[in-house]
């Protein structure tokens, strides 16, 4: 079956016991035995739950995963992966990643023993510049909110000679266009309040790898935390995933439409998009994924007020999030990133006239026609 096929069907009706066509919401917290060590398959609904468990059956087909794991929110996910490590070890970040990662790494890690470092290109980082105490690499690609991205084979080949751990961030592009498992990454997050649940209406997240050993220890972590999903987000990611495919495609043709008129109009200095930043970065993106997703940030021009922008826009909300169907807008600098103290977001790009933008599915000349009336309202 093809992807967007398997997203659709890849739930058997028959794997439940009316045969219903969406799989039944089990709200269940215990489960009967039958009898002294006569254990049936689920027992207790934090370790386990058919709901959840139908979620991740299918979301794991559609990773090409061995293993996924469906958790509370995407910071669960990423809370999942930094508590492999232990005191003493250290994690490479990208210098502009999820606000909430970098949040952790900067207040959390001190507590656990764990350290962090900024790395500000990862194409270009070389294995004589890793030191001994770095564990895992941890990436977004393409990266939060500059859209910067990272070859992974490249920087795959470079951690695993030296036995250090990749981990990937791939909320941004999702495994209907990009599988980075399959690239060598060894452990893969998702927030899936974004673009896997679509909707706005849900905060979760997965994580998915292919090895034995890794799977049985975020089990342990996620059982021991009891940050799983409930039975009724599960269902609801269900019921989200199914349009991934149509969702995505029209986000995506918007996002490109929008990209070419960005790039003509002289209110924006700047647009930033997965593998717009230089030839080696569009080549290592269209090696690694078939699409460039629906997140675009720009710059604008001094001579616009980037606040009369943003409040004279009628169909793009301010506010931050991404994936849903509504087509988004934020300021960076002040809302999602607002963690990073001021001077690294001068350092590493992030503006004071920086917006990004989560394109949704409404007609795309309508959101072109949004934004210029507010542009021109916006002008000094
Ligand atoms: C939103 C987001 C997260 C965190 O996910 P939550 O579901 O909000 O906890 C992590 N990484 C990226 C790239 C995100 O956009």
């Amino acid at each position: 079956m093809k992807l967007d096929t398997l997203i659709v069907k890849g739930i058997n009706a028959k794997d439940n016991p009316y045969q219903s066509v969406v799989p039944p919401i089990f709200l269940a917290t215990s489960f009967v035995q039958n009898g002294l060590d006569d254990f049936q398959k689920y027992g207790y609904s934090r370790g386990a739950n058919p709901t959840r468990n139908a979620f991740e059956e299918l979301f794991a087909k559609i990773e090409g995963s061995r293993y996924c794991l469906a958790t509370a929110s995407g910071m669960a996910a990423t809370t999942l992966a930094f508590s492999l490590f232990k005191t003493g070890d250290k994690i490479l970040l990208n210098n502009n990643t999820y606000g909430g990662t970098y949040r952790y790494a900067d207040t959390i890690f001190k507590n656990q023993g764990l350290k962090y470092e900024l790395v500000d290109d990862f194409n270009t980082l070389n294995e004589d510049e890793i030191s001994s105490d770095v564990k895992a690499i941890f990436i977004e690609t393409p990266s939060n909110p500059l859209l910067r991205v990272t070859d992974i084979k490249r920087i795959v080949n470079i951690a695993h000679k030296k036995g250090i751990m990749v981990i990937a961030d791939n909320t941004f592009l999702t495994p209907y266009y990009q599988h980075l498992l399959e690239l060598g990454v060894d452990v893969v997050v998702y927030s899936a309040t974004k673009y896997i649940g679509g909707h706005a209406d849900v905060i979760a997240g997965i994580v998915t790898t292919n090895s034995d050993e890794l799977a049985a220890k975020l089990d342990l972590l996620r059982n021991s935390f009891g940050s799983m999903l409930s039975p009724t987000d599960s269902y609801y990611l269900i019921k989200g995933l199914k349009t991934l495919s149509v969702r995505f495609d029209r986000q995506t043709q918007n996002t490109h439409k929008i990209i070419e008129f960005l790039s003509k109009e002289e209110a924006v200095s700047t647009v930033h998009y997965a593998g717009s930043y230089s030839k080696f970065e569009k080549d290592a993106q269209e090696g690694q994924a078939t699409g460039i997703g629906a997140l675009i940030s720009f710059e604008i021009d001094p001579k616009y007020d980037c606040n009369k922008f943003v409040k004279s826009l009628r169909i793009f909300d301010l506010a931050v999030s991404l994936g849903g169907v509504e087509s988004l807008v934020c300021h960076p600098a002040s809302m999602t990133h607002d963690s990073y103290p001021k001077e690294l977001q001068e350092k590493i790009g992030i503006k004071q006239n920086l917006l990004r933008m989560a394109v949704g599915v409404e007609n795309s000349d309508d959101l072109i026609a949004d934004l210029k009336q507010a542009f021109t309202k916006a002008k000094i």
